[in-house]
């Protein structure tokens, strides 16, 4: 079972998001656990202030540390009194930094407790990466206004590799243990031949057709992607 512990200052986000899905029968199940926390509640102002200007000038608002600090505390005793022996990490989420990949996920999946860390304004204090978190991760070259979209991502992408998830579990033992990676490949199912109108045909491979597996398995990797672990 995996804790997933997400620190941000729009809760509501994720809501709706966690309720549906396979997400919503992990969590019904106890295949993993996701708690949210409003970084307010960790402030000691009567504001609930949460940023602040940057030093040395400049546009946009700074995330505080302090918050932060705090959050991060008290989540990992909460952890720590029900698992005595459990891992925690502390992931915080910038574009700044090496991009997430089905590796990093399989590595964060052997972990007991992940705590993320959603920004949002102009950045996070820098002490923050230095001094709290144990890793930060990046989901592509391209900026987003906040790290909520980033932990749904890693959520979900983490959460497919706990057997019972998804899928048949020799499959997922298949994918995750195989040292190459796992491949993937297009899909098609019925109907073979689709006509969005008069005169076209979209038809699906024949080779999928023929029920030669190992023609079928030469077309999968001839056309498929390895996605290494
Ligand atoms: N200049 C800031 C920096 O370098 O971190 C960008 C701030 S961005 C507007 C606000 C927050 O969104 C970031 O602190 C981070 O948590 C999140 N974020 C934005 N793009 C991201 C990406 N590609 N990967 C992961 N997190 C991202």
């Amino acid at each position: 079972m995996i804790r997933f512990d997400i620190i941000t200052i729009f809760p509501e986000i994720f809501e709706s998001y966690f309720k549906e899905s396979l997400l919503k029968k992990a969590i019904d199940k106890g295949l993993i656990e996701i708690n949210i926390h409003n970084l307010r509640d960790f402030t000691s102002d009567k504001h609930h202030v949460v940023d602040d200007k940057p030093f040395g000038g400049g546009i946009g608002m700074v995330m505080k540390i302090e918050p932060i600090f705090k959050a991060v505390k008290k989540i990992k005793k909460i952890y720590r009194q029900k698992n005595k022996k459990g891992k925690s990490l502390v992931v915080l989420f910038t574009p700044r930094a090496k991009k997430f990949s089905q590796k990093m996920a399989y590595n964060f999946s052997k972990i007991g407790q992940l705590i993320l860390i959603c920004g949002r304004y102009e950045g996070i204090d820098e002490r923050v990466a230095k001094y709290i978190a144990d890793k930060e991760v990046s989901i592509g070259d391209y900026v987003l206004m906040g790290g909520e979209l980033p932990a749904m991502i890693v959520i979900e992408t983490i959460s497919r590799l706990i057997p019972g998830i998804i899928g048949k579990p020799q499959f997922l033992k298949e994918r995750i243990t195989s040292r190459k990676g796992f491949i993937e490949y297009p899909q098609y199912t019925r109907p073979e031949v689709f006509s969005p109108k008069k005169g076209v045909s979209w038809k699906a491979p024949k080779v999928l057709l023929g029920g030669n597996h190992k023609k079928v398995e030469e077309w999968r990797n001839k056309k498929g992607k390895i996605i290494e672990n």
